[in-house]
Formats: C-alpha cells, structure tokens, sequence
C-alpha cells in the first residue's frame, strides 16, 4: 500500500486516506468511510484529501456509474494544490444572497443535521454547472448547499427494507417513547416542512 504522507497527519484523515489506498480502483461507501474515519467529521476530512492534497476522489458527479454517497480513489498519483480561487467576499456574497440557507434541501446554517445526530448543518460553496464541466467561482454559478446535499447524501434514500425495520421498532415503542420521538421529529423539521393546508 503506498505510505501516507507526513502533511496528512495521524488523525481521522489519515484514516481516510489509508482505508482509501487500501481500496484503491474500488467503489467504497459513505457508510465504508465513515466506520473507516470513526469520526462524523469524515465528509469534511474527504474534501480536504480531494480539494487540499490533491487526491482524485471520484464521486456520482465526475463519474455517471457511481451512484451519490459512492466513492473511488484510482491513484495515488495526486494533482498540484490548487490555490483557492473562491474569494471571501464571494462566499459572504453567495451565504448571504441565499439567505443562509441550503438551496437543495432548505436547511439553514444551524439547523440540527439530520445525518449527523448531536451536529448542526453547515453551508458551503455548490457549483451550478460543475467545475470539472467548465463551470466557474463566480456567483452566479455559484450557491449556498449544505455538506450533506454536497456529498449527494440527501438524495440517497435508505433501502426500503431498512425504514420498514424502523417503522416496527417504532411501532413496538411505548407510547411515551412515540411521542418524545414525534416531538423531536417535529422540531427538527418544523423549517422543511411544507406549510399545512387550510
Ligand atoms: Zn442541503
């Protein structure tokens, strides 16, 4: 396997990095690198190996066969570090113009994180028309999505199998376990939801 180099460091990136050249030509999962990482921090970790040290990480949106939340590392062989060419002001422009809030899902900055129990959401630059498709760091191909609809998992809906194990979980609750998870329910989504009919 090829060494992890020194400016990695030891931490839950250099797991990253190490569970993907041990897959290296393979399709992994979101859930693989998450176990791998054993920290909730792993899509920010994926994004800093792929936009700060320069590993091909492909994901559903440079290649049609993957699907979201699948990723391949082919290489070792890593591209020069781009300098960032997103200035400050353009993402201050970009958060504030789309009123701080995830122009995929309609969660804003703070909101609880669905994906990550116990964290909140946080906004970061989504491309209109992709980089790799010639798109541009200038605001109007640019705009405020969450990491988590970034990373494709928002549109990833778990297998059928799972939600109807849930649901009897759910089913087989006490009533005051029900309804402290309907209330937690309803907080959480009480800014997603559409507004109800009169
Ligand atoms: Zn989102």
């Amino acid at each position: 396997m090829p060494s992890i180099p020194d400016e990695i460091g030891s931490g839950s990136r250099a797991r990253v990095l190490r569970f993907l050249l041990e897959h290296l030509g393979h399709v992994v999962s979101s859930d693989e690198i998450r176990q791998a990482a054993k920290s909730s921090e792993w899509a920010r970790r994926l994004r800093e190996l792929r936009d700060e040290f320069g590993y091909k990480i492909l994901t559903h949106k440079d290649r049609r066969e993957l699907k979201p939340g699948q990723y391949i590392l082919e290489t070792d062989v890593r591209l020069p570090a781009l300098p960032r060419s997103m200035s400050k002001e353009t993402r201050a422009f970009v958060l504030e113009r789309n009123g701080y809030t995830c122009q995929m899902c309609g969660l804003a900055a703070g909101d609880p994180d669905p994906f990550r129990p116990g964290a909140t959401v946080r906004l970061t630059m989504g491309h209109i028309i992709d980089k790799s498709k010639g798109g541009t760091d200038r605001p109007e191909n640019l705009r405020a999505v969450c990491t988590n609809c970034n990373e494709g998992l928002q549109n990833s809906s778990p297998p059928k199998a799972d939600r109807i194990e849930l649901l009897k979980q759910v089913r087989r609750a006490t009533i005051e376990d029900q309804l402290h998870l309907l209330t937690w329910l309803e907080t959480k989504y009480a800014k997603v939801r559409p507004p109800e009919k009169k």
